[in-house]
């Protein structure tokens, strides 16, 4: 397939139900509690509101999971491989530390827990999440991290060399992680069932509504576009990369990451029997980052960063495709048909966020290129501290907003890493002939 033939669209919109039943908003209106923002994050949180016995109101700007959740490749993973638990307490002591552990830890298998309850139709594949490492030193610290997870009662596995070889179809791997609870989804699919969820028991969802400001009022915070108003009492600013323009203590707390996501055609049922063959999910845990997984019907939805220099769709199409048969021959007749690019959120910790602005003026933010399960989590742990008046666990995760200093110069800093590490990789390549990740 040349280039041409590629569609720039996603995967997920050609596979997904449209919505249909949802409206924009206009006039003025007043809710106890408003969500801005229908991805992940703010869909977790008002079905979970909806479980506490609350009536939000949700806006989303364009239509559920229209921004980073829908363009996601939808890789259920806990934050297990990034993160050691012991660091955690170590950097945020013991009760904070001890609590973004458990909402790490969990959060693989809540998602999938939560899929089989709503029964959510969005292909849902527990068949497990790979972190295969490279390198000896990569290998360490991928043992390490796994058996502290063990320690903590969370059940991260280690593979050695010939096993993720053989789950894997590449001989490129020394060792892996293993999380039995992660796997993949169809992220669309997903955010626009929780959407149905959540309504079905009480949410009000209004779809092309973006808010445009958020005011202070006597009683609590308005939201404005030119279209509508709505008072609330509390807010909740659940809009991804949207947040930092609807508070100016937010603007320069993330740094974009700008990542082209694609899908092949349905591969053969030969190379399937190899490249994947228990049909786990996987990204390694080099820097220079390498995912892939099938979607329902055999596709390998793979990524790769976006260049900073030359983002032409036929050079993205033609380095996938090289990158690919370089990692397996058998990969070698994988051809792109689905293209389409998203941008995901950093956090200087890489990990979830949740802010207080001002009274009753909250954010959630927990991005980092993985949140589809941790932001489940966060929904959850958020309308269980709502419910409560402001108090319980997540009090102790609130976070006040710290800008990153020299913004503009740090926003390339993401894309210089990783064009960095592919440097890196290739220049190991040369000198010690170890393979190369392109
Ligand atoms: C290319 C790519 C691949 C990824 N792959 C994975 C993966 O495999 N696994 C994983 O766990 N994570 C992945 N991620 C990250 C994951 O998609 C995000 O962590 C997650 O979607 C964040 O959820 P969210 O609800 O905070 O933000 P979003 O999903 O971005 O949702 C925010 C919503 O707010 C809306 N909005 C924005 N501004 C406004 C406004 N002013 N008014 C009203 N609404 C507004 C947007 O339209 C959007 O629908 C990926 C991200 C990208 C970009």
């Amino acid at each position: 397939m040349s280039a041409g033939e590629v569609e720039e669209n996603t995967l997920w919109n050609k596979v997904t139900l449209s919505v249909s039943g949802f409206t924009s908003l206009t006039g003025i209106h007043e809710t106890e509690i408003a969500v801005v923002g229908g991805g992940v994050a703010g869909l977790s949180l008002a079905y979970h509101l909806t479980e506490a016995g609350m009536a939000p109101v949700v806006l989303e700007a364009l239509t559920p999971g229209g921004d980073a959740a829908g363009k996601s490749a939808g890789l259920v993973v806990s934050l297990s491989v990034r993160h050691s638990p012991y660091e955690l307490l170590e950097q945020y002591g013991e009760e904070k530390g001890r609590c973004l552990v458990d909402m790490i830890g969990e959060s693989g298998e809540y998602v999938f827990s939560l899929v089989r309850k709503l029964g959510l139709d969005c292909a849902p594949q527990q068949t497990g999440f790979l972190g295969p490492a490279r390198t000896v030193r990569e290998v360490e610290r991928v043992n390490k991290v796994a058996s502290e997870w063990r320690s903590f009662g969370y059940g991260i596995q280690t593979v050695d060399k010939n096993t993720i070889c053989r789950l894997t179809g590449l001989d490129t791997y020394q060792g892996a992680l293993l999380d039995p609870a992660g796997g993949a989804i169809n992220p669309l699919a997903y955010v626009r069932e929780l959407a149905r969820a959540a309504t079905g028991q009480g949410a009000r969802l209004f779809i092309n509504s973006p808010v445009f400001e958020v005011h202070k009022t006597g009683t609590g915070w308005r939201l404005e576009s030119d279209k509508f108003r709505v008072n609330a009492r509390t807010v909740v600013l659940c809009a991804g990369g949207g947040n930092r323009k609807l508070s100016a203590g937010l603007a320069n707390t993330v740094l974009p990451f700008r990542v082209f996501q694609m899908a092949t055609e349905p591969l053969d049922s030969e190379v399937r029997e190899v490249i994947l063959p228990e049909n786990h999910s996987m990204t390694d845990v080099s820097p220079n980052i390498y995912s892939m997984r099938y979607d329902r019907d055999g596709r390998l939805i793979t990524a790769c960063p976006a260049f900073m220099l030359n983002n032409a769709k036929s050079r993205i199409v033609h380095f996938v495709e090289e990158r690919l048969k370089h990692f397996s021959p058998l990969l070698a007749s994988a051809r792109i048909r689905y293209l389409w690019m998203g941008t995901t959120w950093i956090s200087r910790s890489i990990l979830p966020r949740f802010t207080e602005l001002s009274e009753g003026l909250f954010a959630m933010q927990a991005c980092n290129g993985r949140g589809l399960a941790i932001n489940t989590v966060l929904g959850r742990e958020a309308a269980g501290f709502i419910k409560q008046g402001h108090t319980g666990k997540l009090n102790l995760l609130i976070e006040r907003p710290d800008a990153i200093r020299h913004y503009r110069l740090m926003s390339h800093l993401p894309a210089i890493l990783i064009n960095a590490a592919r440097l890196r990789s290739r220049v190991m390549h040369r000198i010690t002939g170890l393979h190369c990740y392109n």
